[in-house]
C-alpha cells in the first residue's frame, strides 16, 4: 500500500487531478490525496488550498486548510478517535462563510445527482439561504461549530489547539443541532439544516459521523428536518447526518 501512487483528485468535483494549479473542469484550487503524502503533511504550500486525505496513520482523516488571509487549520482524527486540531490567525466563520459554505453544500449535492438552483433567501425570515430542490423551496440554515462565542473570541485571539477523544467531536456535533431544533416543526420539513465544519474538517471521518447518525437517530426523526449536512470546506469533507445515506 505504501508503494502505489496517491491518488489524487479535485475535492470539489471529484475530476483527477495532476501539479495544474486548479482543476480544469471546475477551477476549483482544491486537492484530495489518498493516503495523504508525509511531505504534505504540516505545509500546505498554496494559499487558500485545501490538502485533505487519510491521516498519517492511515486510519483516520486529516484536513489541512489555509486563507488568503494568512489563517490556517490542521485537524487529524486518528484511527484511534483522537481529535487534534489547530486553527490560526484569520478565518472567516459563520455570516462572512455562508457563501462559501452554500457553494461547498451544492457541489457535493450535484455530485450526488441533485439539481439545485440558488433562489434569494427572506433575511427578515431569519433565512440564511434558500435553494430550489425537485421544485421545493428548500432554506438552508447554517450552524457553526463548535457553537460556542468564546471558543471562537479565543480563536480570534490567541489561535486554538484541540487535543481530544472522538467523544468531544461527537458532543459539539450534537450539541449544535439541538441548538436549532427551536426552528418550528412546518419550516423544519423544508429547511436544511448545515453544521458549517470548515475550520475542524477532519470530523467528517466516517466512523465519527456514524456515531453521530446511530446516537442521535430518535432526535433526527423527531425534528424531521429536509435534511442535516455537516459541510467541511471541500465537497470532499461533507457528508450527510440525515435522511441516513446509503452507499453515497
Ligand atoms: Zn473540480
Amino acid at each position: 500500500m505504501t508503494n502505489e501512487k496517491p491518488a489524487k483528485f479535485c475535492s470539489d468535483c471529484g475530476n483527477p487531478r495532476g501539479d495544474e494549479p486548479v482543476c480544469s473542469k471546475c477551477g476549483s484550487g482544491n486537492i484530495t490525496i489518498n493516503p495523504l503524502p508525509a511531505s504534505c503533511v504540516g505545509k500546505t504550500g498554496k494559499i487558500g488550498v485545501v490538502i485533505e486525505g487519510d491521516s498519517p496513520d492511515g486510519f483516520g482523516r486529516q484536513v489541512e486548510f489555509s486563507t488568503p488571509q494568512g489563517g490556517s487549520s490542521n485537524s487529524t482524527i486518528d484511527g484511534s478517535g483522537v481529535m487534534d486540531c489547530s486553527i490560526n490567525g484569520p478565518i472567516n466563520i459563520g455570516r462572512p462563510n455562508e457563501s462559501r459554505v452554500l457553494k461547498t453544500l451544492k457541489s457535493k449535492l450535484n455530485k450526488i445527482g441533485i439539481v439545485t438552483e440558488s433562489v434569494p433567501a427572506e433575511d427578515a425570515r431569519g433565512e440564511d439561504s434558500a435553494l430550489i430542490i425537485e421544485g421545493q423551496r428548500i432554506v438552508v440554515q447554517m450552524v457553526t461549530v463548535p457553537h460556542d462565542s468564546s471558543f471562537w473570541a479565543t480563536q480570534r485571539r490567541d489561535g486554538v489547539v484541540i487535543s481530544e477523544t472522538r467523544e468531544y467531536a461527537i458532543e459539539i456535533l450534537s450539541g449544535s443541532i439541538a441548538k436549532k431544533s427551536h426552528i418550528p416543526p412546518d419550516q423544519r420539513s423544508s429547511t436544511i439544516l448545515v453544521l458549517d465544519v470548515s475550520a475542524i474538517g477532519a470530523i467528517v471521518e466516517s466512523s465519527i459521523m456514524e456515531s453521530v447518525r446511530t446516537l442521535n437517530n430518535k432526535m433526527f426523526e423527531e425534528l424531521k428536518f429536509y435534511a442535516i449536512w455537516v459541510v467541511g470546506p471541500t465537497a470532499s469533507s461533507t457528508q450527510r447526518l440525515w435522511p441516513r445515506p446509503d452507499g453515497e
